[in-house]
């Protein structure tokens, strides 16, 4: 038999627009190999959700790769050891996959891989799947290739694969035992290519029309977001599909004026999948963003308190005692969802009022998130947590953000029972009710629900002294400016924004 081309499946879980693919297929019959690799399982960011998704995803790649012709192979061990076994097998000399920009973990297998094939004279070639610059100098040009990646025409599936035959263990059974603790009791979304293009199609005709409007609230926004957040990060669903079916729905709904509003939220929606790269792009140009802060002027600027434990253990087990947080703690940690707002708020609380280290609160809520993509995730903690040193600080205040977002106590009665009884207006601070009106709804603050951890007030003045003060003591221009060279969108370098307020689309993208 002609020597076979390994498709080394990671976080790019189709056959639709799939590079590698296709360019293996026409270099001869191809090994399709998903590694499970349990190392990775035991960092501190991987989850049970995630797993239980991943495992959806791959299942239905196996469904697509079998009607093809070659179903897939799935594999479990350190990689070289399995790229050894295969090695011997089947002496192939190609490995064909999408480039990938993870965490740590995954640049230094990504290297043990470089090292192996050449020592074997393995041929490894790897395509971009998103809008990433590998090596990229600088910003400036970064956007224009973004768009030109996107607007390159997806790659069809190929009809027929000729492979290495059929596995020895079918994928469902490799599938069988969990490398991570599993999670039995949360409500994750399924996993799987059709669940994506479902998620896609009824976005784009009809839960995105009220996008724009509703993506804030926790009431509305897990209708109103297209919840394909998880898909891009295992890749069943292709980032340049969703953008090309989104732009051609966009343009179709702009020439009808009653449908002027959806065009509004798909506008919206594509510069969010345009976020995606960018954010991804800096942990790729700058890869120690996962453990320090992309401004090193804010290294030490959360200290490890002693009492920090008290306050973590409230944040994890959604016990802060203001019943908004809570409950988007606790919706999260039982769905592996929460829209954007909502993450902002948490890790706002938790490293403003709770004055909690983004380090040490990055892999609770990476864990919690099915969707975790690690580029977006400690981007995004380190701006939420006010160490960029070039975003506007937002220090939210969870009472006001629960009358806003929740102004009957939908949400949180949702997901805190104790609370049922308590009436709307009381429902956001709860301990300000009489207490003799407490019992006779049979839920007393200190009993039925914890006090308060603080008075948010009070703790957001003196997080903002805090910062104030170690501003004060350190000259954090140069840094600010090399973060804005190194990373600032196009737009953002041209009209850098000291002190200038923001809106709040802008707190989503702003460095
Ligand atoms: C602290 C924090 C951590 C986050 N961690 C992650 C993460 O690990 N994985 C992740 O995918 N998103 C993360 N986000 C971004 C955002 O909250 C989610 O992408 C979004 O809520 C997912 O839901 P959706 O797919 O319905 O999004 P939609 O609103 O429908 O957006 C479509 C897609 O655009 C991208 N996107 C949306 N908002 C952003 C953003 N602000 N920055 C970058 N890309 C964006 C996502 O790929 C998303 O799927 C984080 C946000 C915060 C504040």
């Amino acid at each position: 038999m002609t020597r076979p081309v390994v498709v080394w499946f990671k976080r790019d879980l189709r056959v639709f627009d799939h590079a590698p693919l296709r360019r293996a297929v026409e270099n001869g019959p191809i090994l399709p190999l998903y590694v499970i690799e349990p190392d990775y399982w035991q960092q501190p960011y991987a989850s049970g959700r995630q797993w239980q998704f991943l495992k959806d995803s791959l299942l239905a790649l196996d469904h697509a790769l079998t009607r093809l012709g070659q179903p897939l192979w799935i594999a479990q061990g350190p990689i070289d050891q399995v790229l050894n076994q295969l090695h011997s097998r089947f002496d192939f000399s190609q490995i064909w996959s999408h480039q990938e920009t993870g965490p740590d973990w995954t640049f230094q297998r990504d290297r043990l891989v470089k090292d192996w094939c050449q020592s074997h004279g393995v041929h490894w070639q790897e395509c971009r799947q998103h809008g990433v610059v590998r090596g990229l100098a600088g910003r400036r040009k970064w956007a224009t290739q973004w768009q030109a990646l996107m607007d390159e025409p997806c790659i069809d599936a190929p009809e027929r694969v000729i492979g290495v035959g059929l596995p020895d263990t079918p994928a469902i059974r490799c599938l069988e035992t969990s490398p991570v603790a599993p999670e039995p009791s949360t409500r994750v979304q399924p996993g799987g290519l059709e669940e994506g293009m479902k998620l896609l199609d009824s976005f784009l005709t009809e839960r995105g029309r009220s996008y724009r409007g509703g993506m804030s609230s926790p009431l509305t926004a897990e209708q109103v977001c297209s919840r394909l957040s998880a898909h891009f990060s295992v890749g069943s669903v292709s980032l340049r599909n969703a953008w090309q079916a989104s732009e051609s729905a966009r343009i179709s709904y702009k020439a009808q004026p009653t449908d002027a509003r959806f065009a509004a939220s798909l506008k919206s929606f594509g510069s969010r999948l345009h976020w995606h790269c960018h954010f991804m792009q800096k942990l790729e140009s700058e890869p120690r963003l996962e453990w320090e802060p992309v401004h090193r002027g804010f290294i030490g600027l959360r200290d490890k308190t002693p009492d920090r434990a008290g306050r973590l253990e409230r944040l994890t087990l959604g016990q802060t005692g203001w019943p908004f947080v809570d409950a988007c703690l606790r919706s999260l940690a039982q769905t592996g969802w929460l829209n954007f707002r909502m993450r902002a708020m948490l890790v706002a609380i938790a490293s403003y009022h709770l004055w909690l280290d983004w380090v040490d609160t990055a892999p609770i809520f990476a864990r919690w998130f099915t969707d975790f993509e690690a580029g977006i995730h400690f981007s995004q903690m380190q701006m939420q947590a006010g160490v960029t040193g070039i975003n506007a600080n937002r220090i939210y205040n969870p009472i006001k953000q629960s009358e806003d977002q929740d102004p009957d106590g939908q949400f949180i009665r949702r997901w805190l029972p104790e609370l049922e009884a308590v009436p709307a207006p009381w429902i956001h601070q709860p301990w300000k009710l009489p207490k003799s009106k407490q019992r006779a709804l049979g839920c007393e603050v200190g009993v039925h629900y914890p006090e308060p951890v603080g008075d948010p007030v009070q703790l957001a003045r003196e997080a903002r002294a805090r910062l104030k003060a170690w501003m004060a003591e350190r000259d954090l221009k140069p840094e600010a400016m090399r973060v804005l060279t190194t990373h600032g969108s196009q737009l953002r370098q041209k009209r850098p924004r000291y002190g200038k307020k923001t809106t709040s689309s802008q707190l989503q993208l702003e460095l």
